[in-house]
């Protein structure tokens, strides 16, 4: 079974992805990721991604559908996509690699929060260098100030979550990526819409259901 998370930046895909995939054996996707890891890497496509990333701009869909389809090819798990496909062509281009694989896709789970709301998460958002674990000064404080509760590593502030950049990655989410949602419901994909403006446990369960259904 492979679904979307879907939402925008700072709704906690990343969050609610980590507990689906550890609880249901899933695997998560998240596109953010594998193109922070290239980034830190020091590899050619890391370094294309850095300037559109800092810039809260989207990296081009040839590069991200590229880099989805050589990470699908061994996938013996459900798959949980994670802040992709972030624009129409993405979608068009994730059926075709799903349909490649003989693999279908179950349905879109979007985390509706208001705009204030992911502005404040955003700028409390703390990530280890390390493991990628994520964190939030307000809501999920680690044990100790500055470190991973789960590797040691050094907690740092992405440097996409300064305030600037946050507005404008909400412009482009608005521009871009909120349409994909119409090409799904035309197309009869089923797409559930979740309020994720509450404790994760309650979001969680929501989640959840959306799996069982
Ligand atoms: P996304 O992957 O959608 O960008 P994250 O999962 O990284 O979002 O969450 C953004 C920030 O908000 C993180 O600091 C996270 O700890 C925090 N967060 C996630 N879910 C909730 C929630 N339900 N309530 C409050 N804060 C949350
Ligand atoms: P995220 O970790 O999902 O918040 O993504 C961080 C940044 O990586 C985004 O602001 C984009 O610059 C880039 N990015 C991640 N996923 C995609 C995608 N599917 N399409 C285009 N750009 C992406």
């Amino acid at each position: 079974m492979d679904i979307i998370l879907f939402g925008p930046p700072g709704a906690g895909k990343g969050t609610q992805g980590a507990l689906l995939a550890e609880r249901h054996g899933m695997r998560r996707l998240s596109t953010g990721d594998l193109l922070r890891d290239a980034l830190n890497a020091g590899t050619p496509l890391g370094r294309e991604a850095r300037r559109y990333m800092d810039a809260g701009e989207l990296v081009p869909d040839d590069v991200i559908l590229g880099m989805v389809r050589d990470t699908m090819e061994d996938e013996a798990h459900g798959v949980i996509f994670d802040g992709f496909p972030r624009t129409t062509e993405q979608a068009r281009g994730l059926g075709g690699l799903l349909a490649d694989l003989g693999r279908t896709l179950s349905g879109v789970a979007v985390l509706s929060v208001p705009d204030e709301a992911l502005v404040r998460r955003l700028s409390g958002r703390l990530w280890c260098s390390q493991c990628g674990a994520v964190y939030n000064v307000h809501s999920n404080p680690p044990a100790a100030p500055g470190v991973c509760d789960v590797c040691g590593g050094e907690l740092v502030q992405r440097p996409d979550d300064r305030e600037e950049t946050v507005r404008r990655r909400l412009e482009v989410y608005r521009a871009q990526t909120e349409p994909v949602l119409d090409y799904y419901e035309g197309d009869g994909t089923v797409v559930h819409r979740i309020d994720g403006d509450r404790p994760v446990e309650r979001v969680l369960a929501d989640l959840e259901s959306v799996l069982h259904a």
